[in-house]
């Protein structure tokens, strides 16, 4: 079944949030293979959008496609309202972190810095000013005179970023940008970051493969798997409605159950696990997320279901189970007292709290 995006997001009621970045029906093949598969999507000024998805899943092309450095088989790209779809990627006003951040190693902090304004013919005490401001705004003015092998990996991140904003760009594309920092740093850069693009009311468009990342900074975060959006949406959206199987299972962990509804029994499972919904019929699957399914004393007044443990995990604030109900196999997060931690072959009481199920297209 082909996943229709729900897409053209328009400001809401009185907003003069216009947008900035519109990609119309836009697509890249290579011969027969398709890389990206027909996608629109309208960008928000000041929204931070996340292209997320697996390895190979077409995000980075899409990425590059804004930028400027692939053509699109079909389809525009508008950049406040005018179509660059032609127009090379050093006329887009677009701004570009590189994974690798790209720094000239020869140059100074202040150089890199520097660069593109000397590349618009920027007057020098200018250009002056505007090293000065952007460094500052990523903390980095002390260091201005360091060469790029002189810094950490965070400080060329900074430096690289402002580089890419000191152009005072439309758009900020960043692309995998934590992805070269341990993940202590990862976090805190993070909020830093988060932090700047916000009081910049920058929009920016960022690739990555970290759900969490994804998460923790996106207004909007686009899903994408092999080629194709599979869901837009905030997120909050994502995870607790899941439009497809796919988003169900990337997005954070999940317990599928493949059936159909059923008049006598609201959902019955493959495996015969009945679950009380109403008002629905045909064949789908049920996507549970583990905190939604509850040791049954937590939940007095709902339906209980014997189950078996097959497996635990201590996680300090929870412990993941995998447990067995009937023929399904279903994780779920609880809280035991210290010393109480089920093991497996125990019997458990357990309920499933129906605000927490969800159902996704069984054929996607
Ligand atoms: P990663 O996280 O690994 O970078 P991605 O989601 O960014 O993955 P893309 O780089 O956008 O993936 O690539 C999408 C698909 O297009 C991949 O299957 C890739 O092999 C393919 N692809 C990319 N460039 C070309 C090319 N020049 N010719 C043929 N196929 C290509």
């Amino acid at each position: 079944m082909s996943i229709q995006p729900v897409l053209n997001d328009v400001a809401a009621p009185g907003s003069d949030r216009q947008s900035v970045v519109s990609f119309r029906d836009i697509a890249k093949d290579y011969g027969a293979f398709k890389a990206v598969s027909t996608m629109s999507l309208d960008i928000r000024r000041g929204e931070l959008v996340c292209l997320l998805g697996p390895s190979g899943c077409g995000k980075t092309t899409t990425l590059r496609m804004l930028a400027g450095f692939i053509d699109p088989t079909h389809g525009q790209i508008l950049i406040d309202g005018t179509d660059v779809t032609k127009v090379p990627a050093y006329k887009r006003d677009v701004g570009i972190v590189f994974q690798n951040y790209a720094l000239f190693p020869h140059m100074t902090v202040a150089k890199n810095v520097e660069y593109g304004l000397n590349n618009i013919g920027m007057k020098k005490k200018d250009r002056r000013d505007r090293v000065e401001e952007m460094l500052s705004r990523v903390e980095l003015l002390h260091l201005q005179d360091r060469y790029p092998r002189a810094l950490s990996g965070g400080q060329q991140q900074r430096v690289a970023l402002a580089r890419a904003l000191a152009l005072q760009p439309k758009v900020l594309l960043l692309d995998e940008p934590f992805s070269n920092l341990d993940a202590q740093l990862r976090v805190r850069l993070r909020e830093d970051l988060h932090g700047l693009i916000r009081s910049l009311d920058m929009t920016t468009v960022f690739v990555t493969h970290d759900q969490e990342e994804a998460l923790t900074l996106a207004d909007r975060v686009v899903v994408m798997n092999q080629g194709k959006v599979e869901q837009i949406g905030t997120p909050e959206e994502i995870y607790d409605a899941p439009a497809t199987r796919f988003v169900a299972e990337f997005i954070g962990s999940c317990s599928l159950l493949e059936g159909h509804f059923d008049n006598q029994c609201g959902f019955l499972s493959d495996a015969g696990l009945a679950l009380p919904v109403t008002g629905r019929s045909g064949k789908a699957i049920a996507a549970i997320r583990p905190e939604y399914i509850r040791k049954a004393d937590e939940m007095p007044g709902a339906a209980s279901y014997p189950a078996i443990v097959e497996a635990s995990e201590y996680l300090g604030a929870t412990t993941r189970l995998q447990i067995r109900l009937g023929g399904e196999k279903l994780l779920m997060d609880a809280r035991f007292p210290v010393g109480q931690k089920p093991n497996p072959g125990d019997e458990l009481s357990v309920a499933i709290d129906p605000a927490g199920i969800r159902f996704v297209p069984a054929k996607t």
